[in-house]
């Protein structure tokens, strides 16, 4: 993970370390993290077995501190850890440092176990635990446990994902599955949800694959494409402003594509809009050098009177091959940043939305050689 210098100076004065980009030590005595994320946020987490109770007991502070600090997404207790994340502006770090405090001094109020008792098991780790980064449907918590209660941990929460993502083959079975997962629930509740879940796997029925949607709205991008990038440089594609940028968030389009036809998240989620997105940019670079070729062509009159609609566009299109492979360093440039530009749009995109059928992942911290 990427960590900037305002997070590295703030871990050497309190005297934490830098593992994989994160920060982690014990301060006074908090297990206490910091990280940043990709899409611009700076996060401290603290973990430690926190008493059930304290949250309602903590809410109003929590709120008073949310209002206090404008740049404060929010801050929340979540397996174990209390986790407070901020959106990274200038003078973020500013607000990042007191609101640590704060809250610091909040907890100070209340008998927090210390930092060595492990959150999971209760027990002391006498200095043994590990640091593990756990990110989960797009959520990261960072805990300090045992090493094996950690794993525990990942196991028991992949279990119950996976239990929850099987698709209910018969009441009867989901019911005494859930009820095994999460004894604590009533029968009446595990109902309610098979009766969610049913509803959502049939929201009427889809008739096209996934890719079909992808490709309609790669089409609908490139052509896009064509008409934001010859409106934004007039004739030259090269030149690209405010509108070819736009032109390179084609790859929004091509998810919804995706999503409007078949609704099935992961890998192959990724892999399809990708593609279309490189398709998408290719077709609409090729797309402007043919429009261009056929307004020069209208303009000097060359096209031959006579001919049908279909012959035109054969003869735009092949025109426009033919001025592509003249100036094939230009196309290149061209597609090479068009290309990146669009798919590091649409990448960052995927990745925030989180592989959403993924398991929980767990990190453990390790310092670097
Ligand atoms: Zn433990």
């Amino acid at each position: 993970m990427y960590l900037g210098y305002a997070l590295r100076k703030m871990a050497r004065e309190l005297g934490l370390e830098v593992k994989d980009g994160v920060v982690c030590g014990i301060f006074k005595r908090y297990a206490v993290s910091m990280w940043e994320g990709l899409s611009g946020t700076k996060t401290f987490s603290i973990s430690a077995k926190f008493d059930d109770k304290l949250y309602e007991k903590l809410d109003k502070d929590f709120s008073e501190l949310e209002y206090k600090y404008q740049r404060l997404l929010y801050i929340r207790f979540m397996d174990d850890t209390l986790t407070a994340e901020f959106s990274d502006n200038p003078g973020t770090m500013k607000q990042f440092r007191n609101c640590f405090f704060d809250v610091l001094s909040i907890l100070d109020q209340y008998d927090i176990p210390d930092a060595d008792i492990c959150p999971k098991c209760g027990l002391p780790m006498y200095g043994q635990g590990v640091w593990s980064m756990c990110e989960i449907i797009g959520s990261k918590i960072c805990l300090y446990a045992h090493e094996h209660c950690a794993a525990a941990m990942e196991r028991e929460v992949n279990r119950q994902l996976e239990i929850g993502k099987r698709t209910p083959v018969s009441k009867e079975q989901f019911i005494k599955d859930i009820k095994e997962a999460y004894p604590e629930e009533s029968i009446k509740e595990i109902e309610k949800a098979y009766k969610e879940i049913e509803a959502e796997q049939n929201p009427g029925k889809r008739y096209l694959p996934g890719w079909i949607g992808a490709l309609g709205g790669c089409i609908l991008s490139a052509i896009l494409f064509v008409v934001l990038c010859l409106m934004d440089s007039g004739s030259h594609y090269s030149r690209g402003g405010g509108l070819s940028l736009v032109a390179c968030c084609g790859g929004f389009i091509i998810k919804k594509g995706y999503d409007l036809t078949k609704d099935t998240y992961g890998k192959k989620r990724c892999f399809t809009i990708i593609i279309m997105t490189v398709l998408y940019v290719f077709l609409g670079v090729l797309g402007i050098a043919v429009v261009q070729e056929a307004m020069a062509m209208n303009q000097f009159n060359t096209v031959p009177e006579g001919i049908s609609i279909v012959e035109e566009c054969r003869l735009y299109i092949h025109s426009g091959i033919r001025s592509v492979l003249l100036d094939k360093g230009r196309f290149l440039i061209g597609l090479i940043i068009f290309t990146s530009v669009s798919l590091f749009i649409i990448i960052v995109d995927l990745y925030n939305d989180g592989d959403r059928d993924e398991r929980m992942r767990r990190k453990r911290l390790q310092k670097r050689k």
